[in-house]
């Protein structure tokens, strides 16, 4: 009885060391992949764009990587998150993004939500949230709405204060 016990308490421990390891895997890469998007952001900045990158990961490597292109494609849907979905879906043959990861510096907005619900992204990252339009958190629920058939998984706050900074520095700097 004893023995059983203590078998199934090691076995506990074990699954237990296995899940918090892979999730100290997957917090490590999550912050990795974030700092690839703020790069983007950085650099959509320095072309006069509004500081906001993504980047698409699938099989743990990245796919595409844009920054905000709007005003230099003069295009309104130009957002980072469009331009790579587009980008990724070209390169992986297939507009269903089953499987993959986007991360991106600043909360969705409804319309790059309504995008990731149709391309049907598996997991969202993201840095800081939008009080002015997040359309996942903020001011709309879009990617856990029930009406959906398809829901995402969201982790959000990663690298958010270095998110926050570059799009905050970006609008003080034009003021
Ligand atoms: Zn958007």
């Amino acid at each position: 009885m004893w023995d059983m016990c203590l078998h199934h308490s090691w076995l506990y421990a074990k699954v237990f060391l296995r899940e918090r390891a892979i999730l100290w895997f997957r917090m490590n890469s999550d912050i990795e992949f974030m700092q690839e998007a703020l790069e983007e952001a950085r650099a959509a900045a320095m072309a006069g764009e509004v500081p906001i990158g993504a980047v698409l990961v699938h099989g743990g490597s990245v796919v595409a990587r844009s920054g905000n292109r709007t005003i230099r494609d003069c295009d309104p849907t130009a957002h980072a998150e469009i331009v790579v979905l587009r980008e990724a879906a070209r390169a992986l043959g297939n507009y269903r993004l089953a499987g993959t990861t986007l991360y991106v510096t600043i909360e969705p907005c409804s319309m790059c939500a309504g995008a990731m619900i149709q391309a049907r992204i598996e997991r969202l990252v993201y840095g800081a949230d939008d009080p002015k339009g997040g359309a996942v958190r903020t001011c709309f629920q879009l990617l856990s709405d029930e009406r959906l058939n398809h829901r995402v998984e969201v982790t959000s706050g990663v690298l958010a204060e270095d998110c926050a900074a570059a799009i905050q520095s970006f609008f003080a700097g034009r003021r």
